[in-house]
């Protein structure tokens, strides 16, 4: 079990990962506020943000109910902060990621919640709020939305909140209850091969050799 997940990170594309105690992680209603100040334009638009992800204390319960919380970077590669178009491609592509990683531990976790990053975008336009939303399986909560400090979050974890220079960084999580360990915070791991980074700008998705 801990392998095929190990090997469901590799697959996914994800840059770096750690595990943390659901537990131990704060839910705040300072991150909460960024949310309803609208910074990312997504707060009341989909089903995978605030509000509709319910309050900081529902959220909190929500992911306290698993014992374990899997957390997953990807890092993308800017020409400059003003690069807008790889920023939003940097974007989709995360939301890649724990799309695929989704596919890969479903087959061997009947019991999950996966966060990612803000908005959904599966659909060209979203339900919100009119109808329910069309793929409630699918639909990953944001974990900014959530209430969670990520840079908390990844040196909890022992991952690198800040990967350098034109770079930007994205973090899901994956909830889940299982009876297996990840030997990761005593042993960080860096899901690379050969101790490069792989770095999936342009939204390259492909599995690591
Ligand atoms: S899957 Fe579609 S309906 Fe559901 S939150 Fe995403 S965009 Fe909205």
């Amino acid at each position: 079990m801990t392998n095929e997940l190990k090997t469901s990170l590799i697959r996914a594309g994800v840059y770096e990962y750690g595990e943390v105690d659901p537990k131990t992680v704060e839910f705040t209603e300072e991150v909460r506020k960024y949310c309803e100040d609208n910074v990312c334009r997504q707060y009341g638009k989909t089903w995978a943000c605030p509000p509709a992800v319910g309050t900081v204390d529902e959220c909190r319960e929500r992911a306290r109910s698993f014992d374990k919380m899997l957390v997953f970077s990807g890092k993308y590669d800017l020409e400059d902060y003003t690069d807008f178009e790889a920023i939003h491609a940097a974007m989709t592509g995360f939301k890649s990621i724990a799309r695929k990683l989704d596919e890969e531990v479903k087959p061997f976790l009947s019991d999950y919640l996966m966060l990612s990053n803000e908005g959904c975008g599966m659909c060209e336009v979203c339900t919100y709020p009119d109808a329910p939303c069309r793929f409630p399986d699918r639909v990953h909560g944001s974990i900014e939305g959530y209430g969670i400090y990520v840079n908390k979050l990844a040196e909890m974890a022992g991952m690198n909140y800040n990967n350098g220079k034109n770079t930007v960084t994205f973090f899901g999580a994956l909830l889940y209850n299982a009876n297996h360990e990840l030997n990761t915070n005593a042993d960080r791991n860096r899901a690379t091969t050969q101790g490069r980074p792989y770095t999936n700008r342009d939204g390259a998705r492909e599995p690591r050799p």
